[in-house]
């Protein structure tokens, strides 16, 4: 019989860490037949019976490949050593020492106690075992231990009950340090199992793990990740090597390092499917070529009754460079409510319209459509470009105008909401397509938009920004054009964040600028009354539900207590379209003075003369949607001042996050602090299906992991290797089994 190298290395010597974990390796012998393979499922595993199999299964492991790959969520970190004299109860510590004495005293069949002294230079400690004889017979008087646990004072006395013991050989006098894996569990999987058989796999198959990456990329992959300071040598260890190091670390450097290189990797995976992609549509996606010239530039800025912002100048520039290759532009806007958005995507579609090309804009509501619609006229008053809106109101004869007119190229500009892209809506020659706070503009929406095999480009605003880690994992940030602060002229705004004994001198200032003849918002969050009326809620449910504003109770209260002398009215959404558009006209033209609403007011109300916001119940809005709220009121000459209260008890959590609203006014900033205090979560619902799945990247702590993957990924796919050669062979499939589907990547083996 052959005996494999890793066979007879598990056969003969167990390492010493299998002793150091208690575990015993359990010796097998295998025959050729039935050697472990990487596809071994786990019911054929030594020591994994059907029921342990069960509950791997449940874990989503169901191989043993899978059992490599199932990575610690945690780890026990080794408890420090410690002088006798100085450790201190309930302070986990280790210690080394030799046996002076053992005591077995035995009370009852079963029933015993197992005294142990342990000696060193400073001092003894007591070491109880009950129920446990057999270990008067494991150790003997002289012998040096390593003891380790959870000391307890009796009198002066240490005293350790069921320590860890490791027994050293004469020479071994150092403690060794000790990392053990913590792995999530399912009912009846117990830790110490599943650390053996992780262990046993990792001993036997770990090396027939095949490496994806090519030597030399590893090599560039390391000295760019040291230059940039993310890990400390030039090297990244191979992934036997890391799946050992995952598992069992000898210290900490070295779990450093093997996660290092397995992040890496799995960042590695997700840029090349990004750069592929990006790659395919710039070869294999057509858009007209849209140029800019000194002349055309001129005459686009005369249309604006300001000079641009050195930003927008910035990302006009941006623009200008994208549209002016054959390949679709696929660029993200963002910047706060005010920023100047708008004014860039009038200029690219101006620079369209210049090139002889139609534009599209599309909005979220019919209420924006018509605001973008009419901003257009204004900008476009006196000149030959012909701006048309199809809006749901239109009647059928106007509407098939629209249509026909966009058809023949008599429109240069249509403006919409998405809903236009069901309508059967062709035009003539489309070149670019704005869309208006929508994060995702989806493939199928824009095939809609794709005629004669000719994409247009494609600008998407938003209010909302994305922390740069989660861009560059989407797109990848070259496609990212940030604004920021807003353009000059505007008065700024303050933000308050509410404490006890606040209120009254709040409301008095509300009053006072009402008095001036500013307008004021007042925003509660919406309370379903369905489910507070409901029996089937405890009364601790009940009492936790009084201290939340409902916006009603909100505009009942202010509407016949502290604002009882001024015009008044009440916004939200289940109110329905005809009232909230009554509502929001009078709030428009300053029939109501005070407008009480839920966040529907988020979206689409621009009323510059409303200049104080009052927000109850802070705490249950996230970041993001605080920041939009108070865009409302940055939008005129006069400052605006915002007055932030949370009711009931505050997280600590929600404390932080209203803290950092109070203090940056950056929306970039924001959605960066959001990112951290709340994970992806929030940019894209609770099921983040947007984002791709990273199993042990931290978007935010990887960042600069990310970075250097995209660089090297966009390195490497410019190069024809990548797609020929054996040596990618592997994580070209990789990229492929991970994000084939996904990122439509076709066929690339
Ligand atoms: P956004 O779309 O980002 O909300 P807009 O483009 O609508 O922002 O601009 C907000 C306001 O600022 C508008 O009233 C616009 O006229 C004005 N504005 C935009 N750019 C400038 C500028 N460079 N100088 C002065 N005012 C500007
Ligand atoms: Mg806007």
């Amino acid at each position: 019989m052959l005996v494999s190298e890793t066979l007879f290395r598990s056969q003969t010597t167990p390492s010493a860490s299998d002793y150091r974990i208690g575990i015993k390796v359990r010796l097998f012998r295998v025959s050729e037949s039935n050697a472990l393979r990487l596809a071994t499922l786990v019911q054929y595993l030594p020591g994994v019976g059907p029921s342990r199999a069960k509950r791997l299964q449940k874990l989503g492991v169901n191989t043993a490949q899978q059992i490599l790959f199932f990575l610690p969520r945690s780890y026990e970190l080794p408890a420090p050593v410690c002088a006798i004299d100085k450790i201190q109860e309930g302070v986990p510590c280790s210690l080394i020492g030799e046996v002076e004495d053992i005591d077995l005293i035995t009370r009852s069949p079963g029933k015993s106690i197992c005294n142990v002294i342990v000696i060193n230079e400073s001092g003894a400690v007591r070491l109880l075992f009950f129920n446990q004889p057999y270990r008067a017979e494991q150790l003997t008087i002289g012998q040096r231990l390593q003891v380790s646990g959870n000391p307890r004072l009796n009198g002066l006395q240490v005293e350790f009950t069921h320590p860890k013991v490791v027994t050293l050989s004469d020479e071994e006098d150092l403690p060794v340090p000790e990392i053990l894996p913590v792995y999530s569990l399912t009912e009846g999987l117990k830790q110490t199992d599943l650390r053996k058989t992780v262990r046993m796999v990792v001993d036997e198959l770990s090396d027939q793990l095949k490496e994806v990456m090519p030597q030399s990329l590893r090599i560039r992959a390391a000295q760019a990740l040291r230059a940039a300071g993310v890990i400390d040598r030039d090297q990244l260890p191979g992934i036997s090597d890391s799946i050992r190091g995952l598992h069992f670390p000898s210290d900490q450097r070295i779990l450093d390092q093997s996660r290092a290189r397995l992040i890496f990797q799995e960042c590695l995976v997700l840029q090349l499917a990004l750069a592929i992609r990006q790659k395919r549509l710039s070869t294999e996606r057509k858009s007209p070529v849209l140029t800019s010239s000194a002349m055309i530039d001129a005459r686009i800025k005369n249309r604006f009754p300001f000079p641009l912002t050195i930003d927008q100048e910035r990302v006009i520039e941006e623009i200008q460079s994208d549209v002016a290759r054959p390949f679709p532009m696929n660029r993200l806007l963002q910047g706060d409510v005010g920023s100047g958005k708008t004014v860039v995507a009038v200029y690219a579609m101006l620079l369209c319209v210049a090139n002889r090309y139609q534009a599209v804009l599309m909005a979220p509501t019919e209420v924006l459509a018509r605001q973008h619609y009419l901003t257009l006229k204004s900008y476009l008053a006196e000149t030959k470009v012909t701006v048309g809106l199809l809006s749901g109101s239109l009647s059928n004869a106007d509407r098939r105008q629209v249509l026909h007119d966009a058809e023949t190229g008599q429109i240069d500009l249509l403006v919409g909401t998405q809903a236009l892209l069901h309508g059967g809506v062709r035009f003539s020659q489309l070149g670019l397509c704005v869309v208006d706070e929508q994060h995702k503009f989806g493939v199928a929406q824009r095939e809609m938009l794709r005629r004669g095999g000719a994409d247009p480009h494609y600008l998407v605003m938003s209010a909302t920004p994305i922390p740069r880690s989660i861009a560059m994992t989407l797109f990848g940030d070259a496609e990212l054009s940030t604004l920021r602060g807003a353009p000059p002229g505007r008065g700024s705004v303050h933000t308050y964040l509410s404490h006890q004994g606040w209120k009254d001198r709040w409301w008095n200032f509300v009053c006072e600028k009402l008095n001036e003849g500013r307008q004021a918002y007042v925003v509660a969050p919406m309370i379903d009354s369905v489910a507070s009326s409901s029996d089937a809620m405890d009364e601790a449910e009940m009492s936790k539900n009084e201290d939340i504003s409902s916006v009603e109770s909100v505009y009942e209260d202010l509407a016949n207590g502290l604002l009882s002398d001024y015009r008044i009215g009440l916004l939200h959404g289940r109110m329905d379209q005809q009232q909230k558009q009554r509502v929001m006209e009078d709030f428009h033209s300053g029939k109501l003075q005070v407008l009480v609403s839920t966040t529907v007011i988020e979206v689409g109300i621009d009323v510059s003369n409303a200049t104080v916001m009052t927000i109850l119940g802070a705490q249950k809005f996230g970041l993001a949607q605080l920041h939009q709220l108070r865009g409302r009121v940055s939008r005129g000459v006069h400052d605006g001042h915002v007055c932030v209260f949370t009711d009931g008890e505050t997280h600590p959590d929600d404390h932080e996050r209203l803290k950092v609203f109070e203090s940056t006014h950056d929306g970039v900033e924001l959605a960066e602090a959001d990112f951290r205090l709340r994970g992806p979560g929030d940019f894209f619902g609770k099921s983040q299906s947007g984002l791709p799945p990273l199993r042990i990247t931290d978007l935010h702590r990887d960042q600069e992991m990310m970075r250097v993957a995209r660089r090297l990924a966009k390195e490497s796919v410019e190069d024809e290797e990548f797609f020929e050669s054996e040596d990618w062979a592997e994580l070209r499939s990789q990229v492929l089994r991970r994000y084939g589907d996904r990122l439509d990547l076709g066929d690339l083996t």
